[in-house]
């Protein structure tokens, strides 16, 4: 698939590397005992909308979720974008149904189209905000 300006985001540059050495596993292999999570990403900077805006908010639910990385919308930007299956490994681990994270910068640079000069870190920064519902069965005791 190629892009606009085909410089690869966090995604890309995660499959490309990490492929070969770990199976890919669907959402739901992964998290069996999510039964919703709703993931909002709020981005500022560069390129987030091409009608002039500087925000914008996108939603993400399973089963049509993003994978690994949000990427980032900065069209010069390589490598870029938030981690976010980490954050949802660190909920899951500790059962938690709410997390509003800080505002947290893009981990890319600007730089050339393949990656090879850096010219500045990306200035664009994320706030994601993850909901999660547990399957019933998963709870060793409910509330109610
Ligand atoms: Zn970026």
């Amino acid at each position: 698939m190629s892009r606009r300006n085909d410089r690869m985001k966090a995604s890309d540059v995660f499959r490309e590397k990490e492929f070969i050495f770990t199976r890919k596993v669907s959402f739901d292999e992964a998290f069996p005992e999510i039964e919703k999570i709703v993931i909002e990403v709020e981005e500022r900077g560069d390129g987030v909308n091409l009608s002039g805006f500087c925000d914008s908010r996108r939603i993400y639910k399973n089963p049509n979720l993003p994978g690994e990385y949000i990427d980032c919308s900065n069209p010069l930007c390589y490598s870029g974008g938030v981690r976010i299956g980490s954050i949802i490994h660190e909920m899951v681990r500790a059962r938690s149904t709410e997390r509003v994270g800080s505002t947290s910068f893009c981990q890319g640079y600007e730089g050339s189209p393949k990656g090879r000069r850096r010219y500045r870190k990306c200035t664009n920064s994320f706030k994601v905000k993850v909901s999660i519902t547990y399957k019933e069965k998963a709870f060793t005791k409910t509330s109610n």
